[in-house]
């Protein structure tokens, strides 16, 4: 299969990480005769330097182009002046509204290897395997009003949680077929005691449950999903949730797997049956940000980007055995204990970003 991606580094570790998920797609290519055929564009705080905008046209044109895109992360102290005028996030913020991406899709999974490295007890995490969905370009983000204001009595600020139906649907729909190919069970999580949206979210997962009565349905309040992300996190299969609930939850939920190193994420337009090649373009890339505390030094993980290119060859690509063989040199390789700086027991050596990323090529 010839595949076209569109690789979009971005700042700090974005670029050290994405080379690594490069280098093991290029061993994939290798091994199954698949050609990666990759394009490089700027985006973020680096666009900003060199074209003024943190997406620059050319970066559009060549995403749209492509059938996948890998991204790294955006963003740093450089640009982050509460005055600028024009901000990295800006950057995929924009890509994923151009590309109509509404599902974000986010394993979490503790590897037996790595049941340490995770701050909750290892018997907590050792049955976690879930996926959260997040939907991403509805609810607070994006809700009219949203502004900041003065008044007499001090300032001011306005934002609108609101969701149509269609918006529900869609990203509930993504989570009942998730569930289908999994576990066969879903947590829809809302507020529906205190929020309007809340009480629509959860009249209309009703409603669809009667459709997947293959689906155990579950309604948790988003109070409580937090609760039990800690207390008991291997009892969730699939967990959907609005935008700014399924950010914060995901990103707890980033600490069940040890470090926010390990998770990968895949923003899709439309989830595609099993070993079928989704519609549109899909984007992948680690939940991490750009990590500036260790940018530049060699030591942020790759994981999370290799295990996105994993995701990318499942999703956008239908390669089933391709994506098994990147999630099976990854457990692999942390079975013969190789560990970044992020995840390495005390006392032990850890191994860099780039002999990692080698390591994990060499395995497949
Ligand atoms: P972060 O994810 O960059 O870092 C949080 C902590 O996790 C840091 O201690 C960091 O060293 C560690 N970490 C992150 N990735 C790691 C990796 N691969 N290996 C080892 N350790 C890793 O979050 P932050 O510090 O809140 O944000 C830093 C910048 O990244 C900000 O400018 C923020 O806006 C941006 N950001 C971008 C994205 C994105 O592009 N999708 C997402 C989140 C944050």
């Amino acid at each position: 299969m010839k595949c076209n991606i569109a690789v979009l580094p971005g700042d700090g570790v974005g670029p050290e990480v994405t080379a690594e998920a490069v280098k093991v797609l290029e061993a994939v290519g290798r091994k199954f005769k698949h050609t990666f055929e990759a394009k490089l564009g700027r985006i973020g705080g680096n666009a900003i330097d060199e074209f003024g905008t943190p997406l620059p046209e050319e970066t559009i044109r060549i995403s749209k182009a492509s059938d996948a895109i890998l991204f790294g992360a955006v963003g740093g102290p450089k640009w982050d002046s509460p005055t600028a005028k024009v901000r990295p996030e800006d950057g995929i913020l924009g890509i994923r509204k151009s590309l109509g991406l509404f599902a974000n899709i986010r394993p979490v999974k503790a590897y037996p290897q790595l049941l340490d490295s995770s701050p909750l007890k290892a018997s907590v995490v050792k049955d976690v395997d879930m996926v959260i969905i997040r939907e991403l370009t509805g609810g607070l983000y994006f809700g009219k009003p949203k502004k900041r204001w003065e008044t007499s009595r001090g300032r001011r600020a306005v934002d609108t949680m609101s969701y149509s139906e269609k918006e529900i649907v869609r990203i509930l729909k993504v989570g009942f077929e998730l569930a289908r190919q999994r576990r066969k069970k879903l947590t829809s999580v809302d507020k529906f005691n205190v929020l309007a949206t809340g009480r629509l979210w959860r009249e209309i997962a009703t409603e669809m449950g009667k459709e997947y009565a293959d689906i155990q349905l579950e309604h948790v309040l988003v109070d409580n999903a937090a609760m039990q992300l800690v207390r008991n996190p291997g009892s969730f299969d699939v967990i959907v949730a609005e935008n700014t609930f399924g950010d914060i939850l995901s990103d707890e939920s980033a600490m069940l797997g040890g470090s926010m190193g390990m998770l990968p994420s895949a923003s899709l337009s439309s989830l595609p049956a099993v070993g079928k090649r989704a519609k549109g373009v899909g984007l992948y890339e680690p939940i991490h940000g750009t990590a500036p505390d260790i940018a530049g030094k060699g030591i942020a993980n790759p994981i999370a980007a290799i295990l996105s290119a994993a995701m990318m060859l499942r999703y956008s690509f239908g390669l089933q055995r391709e994506a098994d063989a990147i999630e099976g040199a990854v457990e692999g390789v942390l079975a013969e204990g190789y560990r970044t700086a992020d995840i390495v027991a005390r006392g032990d050596t850890p191994t860099p970003t780039s002999k990692l990323g080698s390591v994990i090529a060499n395995y497949i």
